[in-house]
């Protein structure tokens, strides 16, 4: 056997339904030489792909869009299949796929052609900077947003001249590959985006595996292993991990509309959210009235599998397994539960839809990122306190102050260290296609979406080229000595003091460069 031949593991992986255990796929866990193969054949695809214009990369990103708008419902409901969401989630998903499109192809331009650059005093040379692709991208994702976040990053990274290899999760690899046919057909290129299936160790070997830059979106454990990885050959990586956010109510808030608000930043998508409502801190004024409208307005999420539920199933038991671990270790510390705290009973992994109160900064619920349907409430004192609790975190991800008062509203959101701040809402900016995602600290770093979000995935460079020519250089060894004339008459001529000293600089050197 040879030594390529040797390293191919053959293992197996299955894809299955969370709510029936139904085997959805099987798809074969690659190894680091399969990984290579499809860099490799990624980046033959991607040297014409880049040659193609601007326009018509953005024209097959238009056919992608209506491909995706027309199959709006298979692809729900091949969401709700494979990580057990109700399929209204599935639809956001598509809706905000739709819409970043949209905005690609009104914004792309601004970005990626390239934009003339000040000469400074080298007004004889013309200077620009150029856009261009990496190359390839190695795309690795998590499963709870499984279609919205790989085609986030896949279409920013096409659009940009780029090819890529997409590891989905491995939770739910029939979505990426789903990703992989919907994007052949519409950009014509069978090959320009690749499927790595497999689990954890084959996103190990994709950072590794001869790749421009890694956009990774997961975990902040999984996201440092990256990093450390990716240092080592050197590539960029874009990391989008965990969160932790928190609301604020603030004793002026709408108390019901905030109760709602809370309800469904908590609870939407059962809480696997990286940016739902993890922790709010409501003043003590308004804390007890808060805590009974969220539970009136919680009493009314259905949880379950049948089509009208608000709220499906968690993705697997390691996932329900941790909720229970954070609910518990609160109910130890002096938590009560006011409403569920407690699995669900039937097939699936659903988790009662949980109001927590009595919590502190020693529980694991407050500090740890419980990716559940878990709301704890938090009694404080006054802002000030709910805004030092509320930074008092290594994530940083979204936060959001509810009032009516909006100056109190931007004073509290600008002391919130985090990526992105909302008022009188929660979540939502994801939707909004022109906003930058991304956090800060233990939430990671680089942004997804937006004109930054597609930045992340071209390199300028610098050109610099001729206007006109002199006969003798400005800095070139034309007169001997190491330049200080030369500096001198440049910087008094751009920086001086007086209009008569400036006048004779340029004079000086005008007669210098013409000699
Ligand atoms: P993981 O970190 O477990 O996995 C994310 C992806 O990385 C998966 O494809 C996984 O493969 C892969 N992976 C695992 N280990 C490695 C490794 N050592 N090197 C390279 N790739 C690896 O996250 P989850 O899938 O559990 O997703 C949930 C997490 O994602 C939460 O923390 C959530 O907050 C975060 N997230 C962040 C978002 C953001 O935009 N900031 C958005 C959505 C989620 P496999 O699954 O096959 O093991």
């Amino acid at each position: 056997m040879s030594g390529t031949q040797a390293n191919v593991r053959r293992e197996r992986l299955v894809s299955r339904d969370p709510l029936t255990g139904a085997e959805l796929g099987d798809y074969p866990v690659m190894s680091a030489v399969e990984v290579r193969g499809l860099v490799a054949a990624a980046r033959r695809a991607q040297a014409d792909w880049s040659q193609r214009p601007l326009h018509e990369r953005v024209q097959a990103m238009q056919r992608l869009r209506r491909l995706v708008a027309d199959r709006a419902d298979g692809i729900a409901r091949a969401i709700r299949a494979e990580t057990g969401k109700v399929l209204g989630d599935g639809w956001f998903e598509v809706v905000i796929v739709c819409e970043g499109l949209a905005f690609i192809a009104r914004h792309a331009s601004s970005v990626l052609l390239a934009r003339r650059a000040e000469p400074a005093f080298f007004a004889h040379r013309r200077a620009r900077v150029a856009y261009e692709p990496y190359g390839v991208i190695g795309i690795i994702t998590p499963w709870n947003y499984p279609f919205v976040i790989a085609m986030g990053a896949v279409t920013a990274a096409l659009t940009a001249g780029n090819g890529a290899v997409l590891k989905p999760s491995e939770q739910t690899p029939g979505i990426g590959a789903l990703i992989v046919e919907l994007v052949a057909e519409a950009t014509g290129h069978e090959d320009l985006v690749q499927l790595a299936t497999g689990d954890g160790s084959t996103g190990a070997a994709l950072v590794e595996a001869g790749v421009d830059k890694v956009a990774f979106t997961g975990s902040t454990s999984s996201g440092k292993k990256v990093m450390e990885t990716a240092a080592k050959v050197p590539i960029p990586v874009v990391l989008e991990l965990g969160g932790k956010d928190a609301m604020i109510v603030c004793a002026d808030a709408d108390l019901e509309r905030a109760a709602r608000g809370a309800v469904w930043g908590a609870f939407h998508g059962c809480g696997q959210v990286c940016m739902a409502v993890e922790r709010v801190y409501a003043v003590d004024a308004i804390y007890d009235d808060f805590v009974g409208a969220v539970v009136r307005q919680a009493r009314r999420v259905s949880a379950g599998d049948e089509p009208e539920a608000m709220v499906g199933s968690l993705i697997a038991e390691f996932q329900r397994d941790k909720v229970e671990a954070h609910v518990r270790d609160a109910r130890e510390k002096g938590a009560r539960a006011l409403l569920g705290g407690r699995p669900l009973e039937g097939p699936g992994y659903f988790y009662a839809p949980t109001v927590l109160t009595d919590v502190d900064h020693e529980m694991a619920v407050m500090r740890e990122e419980t990716f559940g349907p878990v709301l704890p409430i938090m009694r404080v004192a006054d802002e000030r306190e709910a805004v030092q609790l509320a930074n008092d975190t290594a994530f940083g991800l979204d936060a959001s102050v509810w009032t009516s008062d909006r100056g109190r509203g931007r004073h509290i959101a600008r002391q919130l260290k985090v990526g992105a701040v909302l008022v009188n809402d929660h979540l939502i900016n994801y939707a909004f296609p022109d906003l930058p995602f991304g956090g800060i600290g233990a939430s990671g770093f680089g942004r997804v979406h937006g004109l930054e979000g597609l930045r992340e995935f071209v390199r300028p460079k610098a050109w610099v080229e001729d206007r006109f020519r002199l006969s003798r250089e400005i800095y070139w060894f034309e007169e001997g000595g190491s330049g200080i004339e030369m500096s001198r008459d440049v910087l008094t001529l751009r920086h001086g003091q007086g209009p008569l000293r400036r006048l004779r600089a340029g004079l000086r050197l005008l007669r210098r460069l013409t000699r």
